[in-house]
């Protein structure tokens, strides 16, 4: 399935021959581990598969604003020859990262995030930034590599622990960390390309606020964007003054916000979990389109794309995760994808699952693999289940020590799968933003109150509307206001 691509990453990632090359934001010689086209194939590699892996989000309007607004600012960077592509992808984290030959990706979380058009060119800049100056170009595809990979790469590179821990941080995918010095040079360089585009730079700052107010309010971890920067309030003032200095020597004298045009835009973006792409609620896994459940693991964290749920304990010492399986018939799949993952079955039996036929597996990887890997040997518990026209596969992956201790924990998970029939779940629908106009001059806390928002959630919707509660807004303020 994934194997090709996977193997094509792994070539075009480890084969690279490191040279010397000039840098087109510093002119100055790098060395480089990559070359131009060796960038522009592992970014064509890469990019479905990010795609498979999120999936696009489905509104024009967003997808050509941001199609619009890299095209134009990458024609004004160090590296306008370059095709880039510019995405947003369907994912609640707030995230944006950049992959080398010219890929960008927002995903839906941050566009929610932003209160107008200039906090978007700012980051724009900044992902442009990251590919015009060619940071870390290795690291980036080693990361995708971590990540995309995911059971293939475990059983081929066994990093358990460290997996382990991203998954149980509910992170986003492609966690890509860049030195300091790259993130300030990005920094930078996001001031001059959205400066040139006419817009306010000094509101990418403003963003850096909300992106450490929302991690500080403990909901989500604030992936690549924040992760090498250390001192915040650094940051923002030195963005203001990049900002104030670019537009002096741009004589841009009026740069644009584009607050209002921006949250029209964004009126009724789907925000948080959507329910349809599957949702845990009290440890339970369900699916309303596919119409299962399952529980996770007591304590467990868990990280849910298109392609696979993934499962795992804070310590790293397991991994799970739900696919779909290839092939026609319970033998078949499992056949098949313990071929593709290179194990060997050690025990298999047949079982009933709530009732759905299934293949309960224990598999090892090959020696071959095994002693290749230097590490401790691992074993895997897999339950084939038949669901309607759907195999899906629940795989347990942990060392063979660990393996006695798990497989209670393994079993009971995939025992639990079932048909989703509870008619409240499957119609769950997900939450949008609403664009509301204030009537009358009154504090945010007052609007939100207006409009039914649950007191409870105000800190949340305040980071949301890059505000305070306590902030004063005139009459015809628009706000973001949450509804199902
Ligand atoms: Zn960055």
């Amino acid at each position: 399935m994934r194997k090709n691509i996977i193997s094509g990453l792994l070539a075009s990632v480890f084969l690279l021959s490191s040279s010397c090359q000039t840098n087109p934001v510093t002119g100055k010689k790098d060395v480089m581990f990559m070359s131009e086209s060796q960038e522009i194939a592992l970014g064509k590699e890469a990019d479905p598969q990010i795609v498979a892996e999120f999936g696009l989000y489905e509104d024009p309007k967003l997808q050509s604003f941001i199609k619009e607004k890299g095209q134009q600012m990458a024609k004004v960077s160090h590296r306008s020859n370059l095709n880039y592509e510019f995405k947003i992808v369907d994912s609640p984290v707030i995230n944006a990262f950049a992959v080398p030959g010219g890929y960008v990706y927002f995903t839906r979380g941050i566009m929610a995030h932003f209160n107008n058009e200039a906090q978007f060119a700012g980051v724009l800049g900044h992902e442009i930034g990251h590919i015009t100056a060619r940071h870390s170009a290795q690291q980036q595809s080693k990361s995708i590599l971590a990540q995309g990979g995911l059971l293939l790469g475990m059983i081929l590179s066994p990093t358990v622990a460290q997996y382990g821990q991203e998954v149980s941080q509910g992170l986003g995918l492609l966690m890509l960390k860049y030195s300091r010095d790259a993130e300030r040079e990005s920094d930078k360089l996001g001031v001059e390309y959205s400066t040139k585009i006419g817009y306010d730079a000094s509101e990418m700052a403003d963003f850096f606020t909300t992106l450490q107010r929302k991690q500080e309010e403990g909901g989500q971890a604030i992936p690549s964007l924040l992760s090498s920067h250390p001192d915040p309030g650094d940051r923002y003032n030195t963005v203001h003054q990049l900002a104030d200095a670019e537009q002096k020597k741009q004589n841009l004298t009026d740069p644009k916000v584009g607050r209002n045009s921006y949250l029209k835009m964004i009126d009724g973006i789907v925000y948080g979990e959507d329910p349809k792409q599957g949702f845990v609620e009290n440890q339970v896994f369900y699916h309303p389109v596919l119409k299962f459940q399952f529980s996770i693991p007591t304590n467990w964290g868990y990280q849910n794309s298109p392609q696979q749920v993934q499962m795992g304990p804070k310590d790293g010492s397991a991994v799970m995760a739900l696919t779909l399986a290839p092939g026609a018939s319970l033998q078949e799949a499992a056949q098949q994808q313990l071929q593709n993952y290179g194990l060997q079955p050690v025990e298999s039996k047949q079982v009933t699952v709530n009732g759905l036929p299934a293949i309960a597996v224990v598999a090892d990887p090959q020696p071959q693999q095994q002693q290749q890997q230097q590490q401790q040997p691992l074993r895997t518990l897999t339950y084939f289940i038949q669901h309607g026209e759907n195999i899906y596969s629940l795989m347990g992956i942990t060392t063979a020590q660990n393996f006695n201790n798990y497989f209670q924990v393994f079993s009971g998970s995939m025992q639990s799968f079932k048909v989703l029939s509870d008619p409240e779940k499957l119609n769950r629908k997900p939450e949008r933003i609403s664009i509301v106009t204030v009537p009358k001059a009154t504090t945010l806390a007052g609007a939100l109150r207006s409009h039914n928002m649950p007191d409870a959630r105000h800190n949340e919707l305040a980071v949301l509307n890059g505000m305070q509660l306590s902030d004063q807004l005139p009459a015809g303020t628009l706000i973001k206001v949450v509804k199902k």
